[in-house]
């Protein structure tokens, strides 16, 4: 009656004993790796104007070539 966990990660295969809460190493991995990345941008990003570069100055630099 009790229905298998899903990794956390995927969300679509079984929770494997050997990687649990994940179905294997690569979704434990790259759940370590997602979080990683989410801390460290959160911790480095004291803005978000460098996200958005000015299309203006790119068309300018082709007019005058
Ligand atoms: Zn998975």
């Amino acid at each position: 009656m009790s229905q298998p966990a899903l990794c956390v990660f995927c969300r679509r295969h079984a929770v494997e004993q050997a990687w649990r809460p994940f179905c294997s190493e690569r979704c434990k991995l790259q759940d370590l790796a997602r979080w990683a990345d989410g801390t460290y941008r959160v911790a480095a990003e004291p803005n978000d104007a460098d996200e958005d570069p000015d299309p203006d100055d790119a068309d300018n630099l082709k007019s005058d070539l």
